[in-house]
């Protein structure tokens, strides 16, 4: 399976990534993940991306997809989540993977209305060794601030407070949403209804997964 999942953040890309991941196997990317990981081990790119995130913007394409080809190295199978954000970069998918001769399944669109959205991150609670996340309304973990899967403490992302939420909304509209038509345009576009409950999504993410064909690599 070879998914890029597309959305507004707070949208829902990353549970159900872990979800599909955890059940079908391939690798979750997620671009924030990595790079939130390499500012807590103070690397150069963490260094180099620190500024960017704190704002709520994007980090400049050419550390994003150097991040990519690293990790799409010994990788054929993978659901991305947060990456492609704009439109080079999903040019610069397009290119490594026909380079490997490989073809995306889909490109799936988390549609949500942007009220909604402010409600699930400024409530939103993440493991930041694994990026497991909790949302302290609809999904709050047994005991406050301790993830029920591995015991690690939980914290609130310092981009999750509503002036970057709002921040990072308006550079969705702006940067990422043209992705849409970039898709739609190649007739590898799904959308799903990502206001539904979390099995839910994901069962209407399998059936439209489904429902297309795979494309022959050229
Ligand atoms: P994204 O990766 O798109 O930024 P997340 O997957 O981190 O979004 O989800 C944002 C917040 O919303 C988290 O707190 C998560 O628990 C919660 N959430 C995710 N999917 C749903 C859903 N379908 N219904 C309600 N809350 C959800
Ligand atoms: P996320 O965890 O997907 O919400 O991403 C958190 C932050 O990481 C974003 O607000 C950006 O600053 C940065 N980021 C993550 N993925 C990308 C990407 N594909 N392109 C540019 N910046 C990104």
């Amino acid at each position: 399976m070879r998914l890029v999942f597309l959305g507004p953040p707070g949208a829902g890309k990353g549970t159900q990534a872990r979800i599909l991941a955890e059940r079908f196997g391939g690798r979750q990317i997620s671009t924030g993940d990595i790079l939130r990981d390499n500012r807590r081990r103070q690397t150069e790119l963490g260094h180099q991306a620190e500024g960017y995130m704190q704002r709520g913007d994007l980090v400049p394409d050419d550390l994003i997809v150097k991040m990519i080809e690293i990790e799409l190295e010994n990788c054929t199978n993978f659901i991305m989540d947060g990456f492609p954000r704009t439109v080079p970069q999903a040019e610069a998918l397009d290119k490594l993977l026909k380079e490997k001769h490989l073809a995306l399944d889909a490109a799936v669109l988390f549609a949500a209305d942007p009220q909604v959205l402010v409600a699930r991150l400024t409530s939103r609670w993440t493991n930041p060794r694994t990026g497991r996340t909790y949302n302290t309304i609809t999904d709050p973990p047994h005991v406050a601030g301790v993830d029920d899967a591995d015991g690690g403490p939980l914290i609130q992302r310092d981009d999750d407070k509503p002036e970057t939420v709002i921040r990072r909304l308006q550079v969705y509209e702006a940067q990422t949403k043209p992705l849409v038509a970039y898709y739609r345009s190649s007739g590898r576009f799904v959308e799903v209804d990502a206001l539904q409950p979390v099995d839910a999504v994901t069962q209407q993410i399998l059936k439209l997964a489904a429902s297309r064909q795979p494309q022959a690599a050229s």
